[in-house]
């Protein structure tokens, strides 16, 4: 047993017995987190998660920042791939929060652990990171399921700018997906030239089975998301990173013109489908 055990913890890169980095059995874990070197995406900011969980690492100068932490188990690897760019990861000042579900947010209790760094996110997503657990007016609530809870977190406001060396990187709230979802922003400068990089909280409309977005209840979300297209359409954005990759595009990143403004039209289609599918069938 003690054997079986300390096999599954090896095969997860987790130190035996360690509840934070535990494995979370969800199916499309070994999707999610298909390991990747670590890449540089312009100057200092760095691609240190996963083939289909964003983890991005940025160098201020005067200290590391993580955005995400994926699943529990995946906190070891991000951390080699922190070590494996030169950089200690006591390093990590802060750790931002996307949204509080547990593919991005399982492992930032043990990413906060190990490094010593604070976490930040919304108000909202606070709730959520602090409870392990996703909120009442989740779509996703009826999945249920938890996740390590985080103890501290800082909060932020919508368009707050949180400052590190010479980094300064901008909280958009993004609400829809959860109420908590924020995106980041922060510039990366070569000589004159600068890129806004934009890392952009999940913003796909999908629910548990039986959720309703044309509910009355559910007009705090549907706005949220409306809210959140005019956000993503006004924000400058020369690199776009979505917290599941392949939301943004083929590749890790997307550095096409327009690629937020793309990927808020990719979620209003899909939500404006599924309103419309469910004034049919309440119509039927
Ligand atoms: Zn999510």
């Amino acid at each position: 047993m003690i054997a079986t055990l300390t096999l599954a913890a090896l095969l997860a890169g987790a130190p035996a017995g360690d509840s934070l980095t535990r494995p979370m059995a969800v199916d499309r874990a070994g999707e999610w987190l298909a390991p990747l070197p670590p890449e540089v995406i312009f100057r200092r900011s760095y691609l240190v998660g996963f083939g289909g969980l964003s983890v991005v690492l940025i160098d201020t100068g005067e200290g590391l920042v993580l955005i995400d932490g994926a699943l529990p188990q995946a906190a070891p690897a991000i951390l080699a791939n922190v070590r494996k760019l030169g950089f200690d990861p006591k390093d990590i000042k802060f750790i931002l929060s996307t949204e509080p579900h547990f593919d991005h947010a399982g492992g930032l209790a043990a990413l906060a652990r190990d490094t010593g760094a604070t976490v930040v996110a919304s108000a909202r997503g606070a709730e959520g990171l602090k409870a392990g657990a996703l909120a009442k007016d989740d779509p996703q609530r009826a999945y249920g399921g938890s996740w390590p809870r985080v103890a501290k977190v800082r909060v932020v406001k919508d368009g707050e700018v949180l400052r590190l060396g010479r980094t300064a990187i901008t909280a958009h709230a993004t609400p829809g997906h959860t109420m908590g979802s924020m995106s980041w922003s922060w510039q990366a400068c070569e000589g004159r030239t600068c890129k806004t990089i934009v890392f952009a909280s999940s913003l796909n409309p999908v629910s548990a089975e039986g959720y309703k977005y044309t509910a009355p209840a559910s007009a705090p979300i549907v706005q949220g998301f409306a809210a959140s297209y005019r956000r993503m359409n006004a924000m400058p954005c020369d690199i776009l990173i979505s917290a599941h990759p392949d939301n943004a595009g083929p590749g890790r990143y997307n550095a096409e013109p327009g690629a937020c403004r793309a990927y808020a039209a990719r979620s209003q289609k899909l939500l404006g489908e599924r309103l419309a599918q469910e004034r049919k069938e309440s119509t039927k």
